[in-house]
């Protein structure tokens, strides 16, 4: 057990390395990238020593499950960040409103009233990315690259919305590289700062690309046996 925790914080100092190693590649500031550590299936034991060492960022894709996990947390460390990586459903908008300090799938209209509305009544005012299905793949959440520059357009001049950059997943199937490199072209015709792609396989390659935010899960905690969506 205490050989996990110790493996995790070392993983996590590697990570940031290559983080470093591939901005510094690029003529890029190493904390121009943060690390969004996606704690996802993992239990609030695993987390905590990641919280201890000093991360304060981290990504989860289920409500219910952040739900149960970080108000204990919150309670033990200050400053967390928590990031919404995972699909938003109408119903759980108001959860996530509460719970979150940064949103990254926001992919249609509906979603987009729906958080301009919950974050009005909370008077609380989250950063959101819009999630770009870049593969254009029938089963995956976000909006798709052509309807991207419109959405972006309506969701901050329309409904006000903080909408600071823009988030995507490369099919499994096909490299990520041109994936990214198009989600930073997008990104510059809509007039955003922010990119958030790259996961455990391939951030450095995400970072040398322009992401501003990589997603680690993986590569920090070690495999997860339980299936996340
Ligand atoms: C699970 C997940 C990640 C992290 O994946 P790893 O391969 O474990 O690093 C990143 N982004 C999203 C949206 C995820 O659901």
């Amino acid at each position: 057990m205490i050989e996990n925790l110790d493996t995790s914080i070392t993983r996590l100092k590697l990570v940031e390395g290559e983080i470093a190693t591939a901005a510094t590649e690029v003529g890029r500031r190493p904390d121009s990238v943060t690390l969004v550590v996606v704690s996802k299936t993992f239990a609030v034991e695993e987390i905590a020593p990641i919280l201890a060492a000093g991360h304060r960022v981290f990504g989860e894709n289920r409500i219910q499950e952040a739900i149960l996990k970080w108000p204990s947390l919150r309670a033990q460390f200050a400053g967390v960040e928590l990031h919404l990586i995972g699909p938003l459903q109408s119903n759980k908008v108001a959860e996530a409103v509460a719970l979150f300090d940064v949103i990254q799938t926001v992919d249609r209209p509906k979603i987009a009233r729906a958080l301009a509305a919950e974050m009005m009544k909370q008077k609380r005012c989250l950063q959101l990315f819009v999630q770009v299905n870049t593969g254009e793949e029938a089963q995956k959440a976000g909006i798709t690259p052509k309807m991207t520059v419109d959405f972006v357009r309506y969701c901050r001049d329309e409904l006000k919305l903080e909408i600071v950059g823009l988030m995507c997943i490369p099919p499994v199937e096909e490299m990520p590289a041109p994936h990214f490199a198009f989600l930073g072209k997008l990104a510059a015709m809509c007039g955003v700062a922010k990119l958030s792609m790259g996961m455990s396989a391939d951030y450095a390659t995400a970072v040398q690309l322009g992401a501003t935010h990589v997603r680690v899960g993986s590569a920090i905690f070690g495999g997860r046996d339980r299936v996340a969506g």
